[in-house]
């Protein structure tokens, strides 16, 4: 489609994505721009006119993005020195915070044995230590993990709120509902973006309607999409990504906004992180809002090597956790949501800069698994970009590789995210041999400031994960395996079901309000949505290569159930169920699944 008649647009700056790295880029450089005493920064595409910057997000409003949130908000407060959280929606003060161990109520946990001989001690000994409904309290809180001076938010109402004050500003613009398709690369150096074409059929062929994307030619292009964006990763194909970066270490972050129920008197700021249950590799979290509002949810991470790995059957189990379920019985589910967390820190990083383009955030290797930080880590890497781009500005200097290098990349270098960046850089190696080891690998990395880890190396989740066969097989023989497979092919149950209440996972009783199925949950707290006329953004990239996979486990965790066993060996994708979280792509056992730019999905701003 070359001959394709495009619009074409002329900006100074575009950005793709509005998640918190470039909220902090566009709010540190709309400041700079309004600065009554400071000259100028003029538009070289429009002489005389202000610099013209203007941002492109996916989804269908800015603030659909799904996180947590706790936050020491180290950067986002000098940002914002007058910050009041009473100014945000669900914003507060962390006013206690809470390391819990959490047994396992129900006997089906994968624990190894040191771990439930350590549950047994635990049980023995319980009179004297502080254990209450199933949970020990972990008298002490390590250093690198203690957020008591940072906040409780919800990602969507920050960003919302973040987006509020720059249309206040006037200086920049932020364009919801605007997925950007790839990258505008001429001779190696990005030259701007395409946005995605509109009035297609599911697989891309022209409508009657066809409405080809713009291009939007700009001097510089920020690429703030966050893990999974399409755009970075194109961007990694086409100009190469730092040699011996390795980005194979992830997560699914999978939560629940509840209304808790009438009576429960937890202070808003409560924060508990939670660990050993449902299976010893998810960790979980909960915390408290301003009216009786909670985010509760886990994370399932690439090195869990169960092949049937629902993150929602699991969140169903945690919440139902005798220490988190006091406060949760008789609550009702507002919202939810799901996105992948890119976990490998420092070692996924990409080229931060190039001719014309700049990474930022946690496509850009920002996250600490250390600490357990992202939102303000990625507003960081955004404010210095936005220093470094005023700077360049200012002197008139051209945005190539060098330039962004000097101005944005040494800034990145000399602070604290890349301090923090680095110590953390081998804290989690241990998990990729054992729960035990990973847990002793953190304590040692984090007390010795990243001198030492637990060695381990870390392997892409397609490496790791084998068939459902042997990841049973202490538990389930081959041949009940394969009944149990064929028994759900007949009856189309998805199989992790199955395999989990044959383990002794208890069946999951709906009440209707928390717990609810996982289609019900799809239509609640603002649901999914798909728009017609455009491209289907799951692709499955040789659909004969699924005709062979044994473990389809693209099938078993999918976060909206929308991918299911097709009907001639390649999955089929629902758009209409997709939540955009990523996961299938770095959990498919063959790398066989892409992600494109793609419209519609969750709409919620309370995640
Ligand atoms: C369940 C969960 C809990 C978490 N808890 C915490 C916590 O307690 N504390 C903490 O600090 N961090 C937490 N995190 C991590 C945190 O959410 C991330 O580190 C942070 O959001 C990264 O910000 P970002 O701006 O780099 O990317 P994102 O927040 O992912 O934003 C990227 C944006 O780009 C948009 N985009 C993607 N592709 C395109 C495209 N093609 N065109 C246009 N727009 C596009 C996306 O829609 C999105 O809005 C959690 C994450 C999850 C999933
Ligand atoms: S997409 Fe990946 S996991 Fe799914 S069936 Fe195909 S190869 Fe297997
Ligand atoms: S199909 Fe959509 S909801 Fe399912 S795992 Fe992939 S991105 Fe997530």
């Amino acid at each position: 489609m070359s001959d394709v008649l495009r619009q074409s647009m002329d900006v100074d700056i575009a950005c793709v994505g509005f998640g918190p790295a470039t909220g902090g880029f566009l709010t540190s450089l709309a400041k700079s721009l309004s600065q009554p005493d400071s000259t100028p920064l003029e538009s070289k595409i429009m002489p005389g006119m202000p610099l013209q910057v203007v941002c492109y997000e996916r989804a269908d409003d800015i603030g659909f993005g799904v996180s947590g949130v706790v936050t020491r908000a180290r950067g986002i407060r000098e940002s914002f020195p007058e910050f009041n959280p009473a100014d945000i929606p669900m914003a507060a003060p962390v006013r206690e915070e809470k390391l819990l161990y959490l047994l396992d109520p129900t006997g089906a946990s994968r624990r190894p044995l040191a771990m439930r001989l350590a549950d047994k001690l635990i049980r023995a000994f319980r009179i004297g230590l502080p254990i209450e409904h199933e949970a020990l309290e972990i008298p002490y809180t390590p250093e690198f993990l203690n957020k008591d001076d940072g906040f409780v938010l919800s990602i969507g109402q920050f960003n919302q709120w973040v987006g509020q004050q720059l249309m206040m500003s006037g200086a920049v613009q932020v364009w919801p509902a605007s997925p950007v398709k790839e990258p505008l690369i001429d001779d190696n150096k990005v030259v701007g973006i395409r946005l995605m074409d509109q009035g297609v059929e599911k697989d891309g062929t022209p409508t009657a309607a066809y409405m080809p994307g713009m291009d939007v030619r700009a001097a510089l292009t920020v690429i703030g999409d966050g893990p999974v964006g399409p755009v970075g990763r194109k961007i990694d194909e086409q100009l190469g990504a730092p040699e011996g970066r390795s980005n194979d270490e992830w997560a699914v972050g999978m939560k629940f906004v509840v209304d808790l129920p009438e009576g429960v008197d937890l202070e808003p700021g409560t924060v508990f992180h939670t660990l050993g249950y449902p299976e010893p590799e998810i960790f979980g979290f909960f915390y408290v809002h301003p009216d009786r509002i909670a985010s509760v949810g886990i994370f399932v991470p690439s090195w869990f090597d169960n092949p049937a790995r629902t993150a929602y059957r699991y969140l169903q189990h945690y919440v139902q956790h005798p220490y988190l379920w006091r406060y949760l019985n008789g609550g009702t589910l507002r919202s939810w949501g799901a996105k992948s967390l890119q976990e490998s820190g420092c070692r996924g990083e990409p080229h931060l800069a190039g001719d014309g383009y700049a990474r930022i955030g946690e496509g850009s290797g920002s996250t600490n698994v250390l600490t357990n930080s992202g939102v303000d880590e990625a507003w960081v890497t955004g404010v210095q970009l936005a220093e470094g781009v005023v700077e360049l500005l200012k002197e008139g200097k051209p945005f190539t590789r060098e330039n962004l290098e000097a101005a944005y990349v040494a800034r990145r270098r000399a602070s604290w995210v890349e301090k923090e960046g680095r110590t953390a850089e081998k804290a989690r190696d241990g998990f990729q041999r054992s729960f035990i080891t990973g847990m002793i690998g953190m304590g040692l990395t984090g007390l010795t400031g990243g001198r030492l880890a637990m060695p381990g190396k870390p392997l892409p989740p397609h490496e790791r994960i084998g068939k459902v066969e042997d990841f049973f097989a202490d538990r389930l023989g081959a041949e009940e395996i394969e009944s149990i497979k064929m028994d759900c092919s007949k009856t189309g149950r998805v199989l992790h079901d199955a395999l989990m209440e044959r383990c002794g996972w208890p069946v999951i009783e709906y009440d209707g309000k928390l717990l609810v199925s996982q289609q019900d949950a799809l239509l609640i707290g603002g649901k999914v949505q798909a728009p017609s006329g455009v491209a289907d953004h799951i692709v499955f990239l040789y659909p004969n290569q699924c005709e062979s996979c044994g473990t389809r486990i693209c099938v078993e965790i999918c976060s909206g159930e929308a991918i299911y066993p097709g009907e001639n060996g390649a999955p089929g994708f629902d758009r209409e169920k997709c939540i955009h979280c990523g996961a299938c792509i770095w959990n498919c056992a063959g790398d066989n699944v892409r992600l494109e730019a793609g419209a519609g999905g969750l709409h919620s701003a309370e995640n």
